[in-house]
């Protein structure tokens, strides 16, 4: 008897071991970007493959993998092209309905998947982008698209790929970046090749217009922005032509204009890059913290006060959203947050981010920059002077890193880690609004000293 328990539990572990290891779906996200695409994330523990069907209006994603119990139901989207999506268990399939407002071409959709980034913890993905409006390159399929991780040519090509680490800093990657590689974030100094700029868009550009007029319309409503529009408006028209695309489709914006170093706050153009956003929730501490919040919290608070101080400040960002576009690639994505400094004729980029680390031990501020300027440098120095002498955590000092959007900013940039969301000491001061007021009142300071 006891032989024959025994056996019926190794078998059942062995079961359970199998089902264990067998793909699961454990999630569909959706996310709409600038460009109107509606783009679906499925989340699956392991490679499946997968297929697309039209169907009149219904579209439908089927992906070789089991629903996970959390996965399946309705879903709310907020897009014009579904209102809805339903996520169906289908025996060892998932199946993903979409029911269209609209009729599709096989050319307006696309799928995709993402390998899986045990670096970052992101899982295997299989992606469909869809649109309303032809913004995206078509594919060339049929009305079927069918792939796996090992066959899915779109995989490379596709522009948008996404690994981005769960700690504080994003590396600059090379422009291979879509083959998913992930570097480290050790500040060892690497060159990667830069982007090979091929042509000048017109169409991009003109889509950009159209956005920008579309951003404008709507901020104008509050009044306080008016003057920085009107300014960023002359400002826009001046430098559209230094707009150009990279092999990979990337939009490089290029300042016309020499930054100022000197002369006060008064009529400097900065630009506040709040860490992370959207998709990104950046690091998260123990107790639910989101680094894109205090980011987005404190950089809106040193807008406020330049502001006061007669700059002009350009934020990358003044919600909870991505730059470029939900589940973007980190050179997209970092890149467009770069545009916005570039386009302005910033004299001056301030990205603030929030640290992690492994070791709960570990606390403090610290300022990165990269030397492309003779200005970087004492621009770091300004910003972390003022916040270490005035705050009683670690000084970690200035560090020279190359960090995408202080290396590729043509003027000087910043990218300030103010403190440790894994330091549970430091997570509950960053809660509190007197962390992030301090903060911000010294980062205006620090850049009034700078620009004296
Ligand atoms: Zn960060």
């Amino acid at each position: 008897m006891r032989k024959i328990v025994i056996l019926a539990f190794l078998l059942l572990g062995l079961v359970w071991t199998a089902v264990a290891q067998a793909a699961q779906v454990t999630d569909v996200k959706w996310g709409v970007d600038k460009n109107n695409v509606l783009r679906l994330v499925v989340d699956v523990t392991d490679t499946a493959g997968y297929a697309v069907q039209l169907d009149g209006n219904n579209l439908k994603l089927t992906v070789n993998a089991k629903a996970a119990g959390q996965a399946v139901g309705r879903k709310v989207i907020k897009s014009s092209l579904a209102d809805h999506m339903r996520v169906v268990s289908a025996g060892s399939a998932t199946e993903v309905h979409v029911p269209l407002k609209k009729t599709l071409k096989s050319s307006d959709y696309k799928a995709f998947v993402l390998k899986k980034d045990p670096q970052t913890g992101r899982p295997f993905r299989v992606v469909l982008d869809l649109t309303a409006d032809k913004t995206i390159v078509p594919v060339k399929s049929g009305t079927t698209t069918a792939g796996t991780a090992a066959v899915s040519k779109s995989a490379v090509s596709a522009p948008v790929v996404s690994n981005r680490p769960v700690v504080g800093n994003r590396p600059v990657r090379s422009s291979t970046a879509t083959k998913q590689t992930v570097t480290k974030t050790t500040p060892a100094v690497k060159t990667p090749a830069e982007p090979k700029v091929v042509k000048t868009v017109e169409k991009k550009k003109v889509e950009e217009q159209k956005q920008e007029v579309k951003t404008t319309t709507k901020k104008s409503k509050h009044k306080k922005k008016r003057r920085t529009e009107k300014y960023s408006q002359e400002q826009k028209a001046s430098t559209e032509k230094s707009a150009t695309t990279t092999e990979d489709g990337l939009t490089v914006i290029k300042a016309t204009g020499k930054y100022r170093t000197n002369g006060g706050l008064e009529g400097k153009v900065i630009t506040i890059d709040p860490g992370h956003g959207g998709s990104d929730p950046g690091a998260v501490g123990a107790k639910g913290t989101k680094e894109k919040d205090i980011t987005l919290a404190i950089s809106k608070q040193v807008q406020e006060l330049l502001e006061k101080k007669g700059a002009k400040v350009h934020m990358t960002r003044t919600d909870d959203r991505d730059v470029y576009g939900p589940y973007a690639s980190d050179r997209a994505e970092l890149q467009a947050r770069v545009n916005v400094a570039e386009k302005y004729n910033s004299d001056a980029f301030v990205s603030l981010h929030i640290n992690s680390s492994v070791n709960k031990s570990i606390g403090g501020f610290s300022t990165y920059y990269y030397p492309k300027t003779n200005y970087d440098l004492q621009l770091a120095q300004a910003i972390q002077k003022q916040l270490a002498d005035n705050f009683g955590v670690n000084n970690l000092g200035v560090r020279q890193a190359n960090f995408y959007v202080t290396k590729r900013c043509s003027m000087p940039a910043v990218l300030v880690e103010m403190c440790f969301i894994s330091n549970p000491d430091e997570e509950t001061l960053m809660q509190g609004n007197w962390f992030k007021k301090k903060t911000a009142r010294l980062i205006v300071e620090a850049l009034e000293k700078y620009f004296d």
